[in-house]
């Protein structure tokens, strides 16, 4: 494909589809096969000011609605970005490289959900009355918009992560200025275009394409945006809690969630609800399983276990309908796996099946599914995040010591304990350093509206999304006392 016969994108601010001030451009290619699929706008510090300008002028359209009216602009929304459910999941296997049959689709149909589930939501965020000692005073609470919302999106979900923030951002009335990740600004634009279609007032959301230490940067640290909503990496997010401070934060980072298997569990069914948990969108998800911690009478079998699911994978074109794994999104990604891999093998451990690329698959974006045994506790497989189709496993002897293992230096965003016994559930659910436990299920099972987000102290962020709780967070609670004797 030439440069010319790729279409020519654009930003959308205002309500109107803009070029970059400075009419620069930055090219978008599938990770699949290399091929280019599109132009987009190189943003500048400019450009994200223009867009903040614009949340700001036209963030009373959106706040000055009823709830019910915003219910109903989030519901269009849903229909429009499910029916065109099919365009949006081939934007999201050609930009970002996802199977389009077995997990595009459904992307695009959660993206849906979130608009619809926002627009439920939203009609019964009730407050409270609170009774006073003061017999004059009558005193209760409602919540208000904050005003404009600096949102910046990463490439793993394209789709589902900022209809997160978005639905539940315009059902409590704020606007936006958006930044998506530049490897998956195609997919960004393709769901702009949804909510223009369903008649988002112009101004209330703005997308900004560009690199994120700049136009990210500007938009999170100005000070006419009022708070943040971020999805990415730990690092970024921490850069971001310091641009920002001072602004409300709702950041979801990264994790290295521990799964541990208790050899009282039904090792079969653990064996392959753990590979999905490392497998699914080739690893490149926050609440993968990203370690995992064995009881040692029970190793053995679910390394097999894990080796038959690893090769039960098909590996290949995201648009093949056999295709259970496509190629990573980008360069970065692979070569942080490379290094996780390597660093683990110079410590003691042995890779049982994958550990390599496949490019003659289309591109060096096609990471095999990797088993990879005997990981140590200094290894950075078990004290970094991966973001890849790797299933790193070690055995422990003793409860205590899979929690210290799970805890150590932890991520705190997901784990995952299987076993046939309550009080050993309870026992490691109650002990984990995680903000989410998921017992005989694996890390990544979650439903758009249960609170999700990481335990204090840890790198996994502050706040929780899901439901309620997003529009909880989204929302300022203002607190109003009346003296009924004057
Ligand atoms: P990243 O932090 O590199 O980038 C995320 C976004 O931030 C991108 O849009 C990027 O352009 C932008 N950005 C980069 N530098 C910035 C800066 N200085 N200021 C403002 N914005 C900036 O992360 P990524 O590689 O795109 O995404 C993968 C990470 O996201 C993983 O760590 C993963 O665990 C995390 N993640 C977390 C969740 C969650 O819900 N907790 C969900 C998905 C992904």
């Amino acid at each position: 494909m030439s440069s010319t016969a790729a279409p020519v994108l654009r930003m959308y601010i205002g309500g109107e589809w803009v070029e970059s001030e400075s009419g620069r451009t930055f090219e978008a290619y599938s990770p699949a096969n290399g091929q280019l699929i599109a132009s987009l706008p190189e943003g500048s510090r400019e450009d994200a000011r223009r867009a903040i300008r614009a949340a700001n002028d036209h963030k009373h359209k959106i706040s000055g609605m009823s709830v019910w009216d915003r219910a109903d602009l989030c519901r269009r929304i849903g229909d429009v970005v499910a029916r065109h459910k099919e365009e949006l999941a081939r934007a999201l296997s050609e930009d970002q490289g996802k199977p389009y049959h077995t997990q595009a689709l459904r992307e695009a149909e959660a993206a849906a959900n979130s608009f619809y589930n926002a627009a439920e939501q939203v009609k019964w965020l009730e407050t409270s009355v609170i009774p006073a000692k003061d017999p004059n005073k009558r005193v209760f609470s409602f919540r208000q918009p904050r005003g404009v919302y600096a949102v910046v999106t990463p490439w793993n979900f394209p789709m589902g992560i900022p209809s997160h923030y978005l639905a539940p951002a315009l059902a409590a009335g704020n606007a936006v200025v958006w930044v998506p990740a530049p490897t998956t600004s195609v997919c960004a634009v393709n769901l702009m275009q949804c909510l223009e279609e369903a008649g988002v007032p112009s101004g209330a959301v703005n997308l900004v394409t560009g690199p994120g230490p700049i136009v990210g940067d500007e938009i999170v640290a100005h000070p006419a945006t009022d708070a943040v909503g971020f999805t990415g990496s730990s690092q970024t997010g921490r850069r971001i809690a310091e641009r920002a401070a001072g602004k409300s934060l709702l950041l979801e980072l990264g994790g290295n969630g521990p799964t541990i298997i208790l050899e009282d569990a039904d090792l079969a069914m653990a064996g392959v609800v753990t590979a999905a948990g490392c497998f699914h969108n080739a690893g490149q998800v926050c609440s993968a399983t990203e370690r995992i911690l064995v009881q040692r009478g029970a190793h053995a079998e679910i390394v097999e276990r894990l080796i038959e699911a690893a090769g039960s994978i098909r590996l290949g074109d995201p648009f093949d309908p056999a295709t259970t794994m496509g190629p990573l999104n980008n360069q970065p990604t692979a070569e942080k796996i490379d290094r996780h891999l390597a660093d683990g093998v110079s410590k003691g451990a042995v890779i049982l099946f994958g550990g390599q690329r496949m490019p003659d698959l289309g591109s060096d974006l096609f990471y095999a599914p990797t088993v990879i045994d005997n990981i140590s506790r200094d290894s950075l497989l078990n004290n970094e995040e991966t973001f890849g189709p790797v299933a790193p496993v070690m055995a422990f002897d003793d409860y205590d010591e899979a929690l210290a293992i799970a805890n150590q230096d932890n991520m705190g965003l997901v784990a995952a304990v299987f076993t046939s016994n309550i009080k050993n559930a309870f026992y490691f659910a109650e002990r984990l350093r995680t903000g989410v436990v998921n017992v005989n299920e694996h890390s990544n099972y979650w439903e758009s509206h249960i609170p999700f987000g990481g335990v204090a102290g840890t790198r996994s962020g502050i706040g929780r999304i899901g439901g309620k709780h997003t529009l909880m967070e989204m929302t300022d609670l203002r607190t109003m006392c009346i003296d009924v004797s004057r």
